[in-house]
């Protein structure tokens, strides 16, 4: 079976192909149609099909020869606590919060938000709503009260479930009195509870009537089953919000029956499990990988996930290794900057584990670029596979699909399309460029099982901002640049909205960014356009040097990093300022801060900082910038 035949395949006949994957999962009701492409850009998958995405992740293999087996692996670094829980066992803790649920009166399409920390509570939170057709929204434990409040408004929710408090490093994040404090600035958002996990982290008020014990009602509730709720296939599992262009965030909405059809193919041909997978992703469930690959594409298959509650580098660097090693994971799936974080420590930190369990590690979110490449295929002596998605694809687009064929890896190429997916560079008319042209990402539908149903409450948006780029032409707009090269392999050059216009030329960041990061003393870039009265925009560079890596002054480093890019991309280019900091201003999800930096540069108002990582780097950045004022 080559990577080409089966491609075609899942273009050529997607019904077929598709309807083979979900023919082995459970549905109550078998479906009518494949896929109903009747209404484009709305694509839905397995019409007249009821089925429920608990029931085929926890149920069929509880109730079946699994039961026995590790489901859920839970390890906190914060509290040094571990716990594992079988298929039967999660089925059981599943089923209880989910009578507590029904008993608080969720049902077919309530809204419940969660707002939890890295604990197995927050994955059974997750699998009781969906057991009973509810629609889930996870928060991200670490956005504040801002973010959480807008999306608290946006999908009034019946009820929001959290915890007392989660840890970073440590110090405690004090989730009830954050969700208190939102809840205070909705406009509609009045909920009628708010179930609450208690870990004896930090104190926490409890509101008479509204806020109710997690423990005290799992304890009351009498019943100890519910029946898993058949759903449409097209019934939206869950709401995840997403940053677009404007302020207001996105709430992209995920149907039942394609997802899990499409995650559970994905299991094998993207990831290459087999039954003997230990797979761990190291992302937060507040993102799109961790709905889909802590929570639900592992335990769709069968085999055993991890939940990790911390940091890659506390109490020091050798954390991560020390759990690959406990659990024997299989499969590691990161992302480049906690690498290139990692990568900056000794080695003696990677060598004191036995890693020999590993077989793949897959990196997403951002450019796997080649030094950290390099680095990690070293430091593991496995394949690393960079692999290209997003919120709104659900699971990966581009991606060596090393479970059908493994081919040759390009490093910087997140490599070819995955199934079903007919992705192209064009121009800003819509047409295909030339292999080895730059251009906008855009797919072609149908869409795959598992991609974005909608936006919740905005549907016109949905069809605008994805569907309305090009005229007399739908075709999804990624929001990404790229090149096809002529293998057929795909480079992302970084988002169009990022994009730097120098004297009339364009500039990808992530262009100028790989040939920084090629200097050995850089661990960590990122390339900014600023405003420039001649040239419309400037280069500005932020870089992370590596600890202890140059007898050189910083001038000194700054100089040769002007003279890498005129020499590599051209005098266009060169940087117009280049500035250290130790660390770079990112979003919770690991991507810079652009914004926030331009706006510190060029003085103006920084607006929203609810995303950053945290705030001292901001000041850091600051303390940067006004020191070169200072000398200029
Ligand atoms: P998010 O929806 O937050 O996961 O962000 C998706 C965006 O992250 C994409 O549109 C890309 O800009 C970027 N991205 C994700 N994976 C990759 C990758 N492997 N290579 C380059 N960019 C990526």
């Amino acid at each position: 079976m080559t990577y080409a035949d089966t491609y075609r395949r899942s273009l050529d006949a997607p019904a077929e192909f598709w309807g083979q994957h979900a023919s082995q999962l459970h549905w109550f009701t078998p479906w009518e149609q494949v896929l109903d492409a009747s209404q484009p850009p709305f694509f839905r998958w397995f019409q007249g099909g009821t089925t429920n995405l608990c029931y085929n992740a926890v149920d069929r293999h509880a109730l079946g020869a699994l039961r026995g087996h590790a489901a859920l692996i839970w390890e906190s670094a914060e509290t040094e606590q571990s716990r594992t829980l079988t298929f039967f066992e999660l089925y059981r803790e599943v089923n209880r919060l989910a009578a507590v649920l029904q008993a608080l009166g969720v049902g077919l399409g309530d809204r419940i938000v969660l707002y939890m920390p890295m604990v197995p509570e927050a994955v059974i939170a997750m699998l009781a709503c969906v057991r009973l057709g509810a629609i889930h929204s996870v928060v991200f434990g670490g956005f504040s009260t801002k973010a959480l409040a807008s999306r608290i408004d946006d999908a009034t929710p019946k009820l929001v479930l959290t915890a007392d408090a989660s840890l970073r490093k440590g110090s405690v994040v004090p989730l009830k009195q954050m969700l208190d404090e939102a809840l205070a600035l909705t406009e509609r958002g009045s909920v009628e509870h708010v179930l609450v996990l208690n870990r004896q982290l930090t104190h926490i008020a409890m509101h008479p009537e509204r806020d109710l014990d997690w423990a005290e009602q799992l304890a009351s509730c009498q019943q100890r089953t519910v029946p898993a709720t058949p759903v449409p296939s097209a019934a939206p599992s869950y709401i995840l919000y997403t940053s677009g262009t404007t302020g207001k965030p996105k709430g992209v909405v995920r149907d039942t029956g394609g997802y899990m059809t499409a995650l559970h193919a994905s299991m094998e041909q993207v990831y290459g499990v087999d039954a003997s997978a230990v797979f761990w992703s190291t992302s937060d469930i507040g993102w799109v990988v961790g709905h889909s690959y802590i929570v639900y594409g592992p335990l769709l298959k069968g085999v055993p996930t991890l939940i990790y509650e911390g940091r890659p580098d506390h109490p020091d660097p050798a954390v991560w290794w020390r759990v690959v090693e406990k659990y024997g994971v299989t499969h590691l799936f990161s992302a480049p900057t906690a690498l290139r974080a990692l990568c900056k420590f000794p080695e003696h930190w990677l060598a004191q584990s036995d890693l020999t369990s590993l077989r793949w590690l897959f990196t997403a979110g951002e450019p796997l670029d080649e030094p950290t490449y390099r680095w990690a295929s070293q430091a593991f002596g496995v394949p690393v596979i960079d692999h290209y998605w997003q919120t709104e694809s659900g699971w990966p687009m581009l991606t060596n699909s090393v479970g059908i064929e493994h081919l040759p890896v390009k490093p910087g190429s997140p490599t070819r399309p995955a199934m079903g997916h007919r992705l192209q560079v064009v121009d800003a008319n819509g047409q295909r460029v030339p292999p080895g042209h730059k251009g906008f990402l855009v797919e072609h539908g149908p869409l795959p099982p598992g991609t974005l149903l909608t936006l919740w409450n905005d549907e016109e948006r949905f069809v605008r901002d994805y569907w309305g780029h090009f005229k007399g032409q739908q075709l999804y707009l990624t929001g990404d640049y790229a090149i096809e090269d002529a293998d057929g392999y795909f480079w992302m050059l970084g988002r169009a909205d990022e994009v730097l216009n120098v004297a009339g030329h364009r500039l990808g960041t992530r262009e100028i960014e790989e040939v920084i990061a090629d200097h050995p003393a850089v661990a960590e870039v990122g390339v900014i356009g600023v405003r420039d009265d001649l040239r419309g925009e400037a280069v500005l560079v932020v870089a992370v040097l590596k600890e202890h890596s140059t007898p050189y002054s910083a001038d000194h480093i700054a100089d040769e990093i002007r003279h890498l890019v005129r020499e590599r991309i051209g005098p266009i280019a060169t940087p117009h300022a280049v500035r250290f900091v130790s660390q770079l201003p990112k979003t919770r999800s690991g991507k810079i801060m652009r914004r926030v930096i331009r706006a510190i540069y060029q003085g103006d108002s920084i607006g929203d900082l609810s995303t950053i990582e945290d705030d001292v780097s901001i000041d850091m950045v600051r303390t940067a910038i006004a020191a070169l004022q200072v000398q200029l």
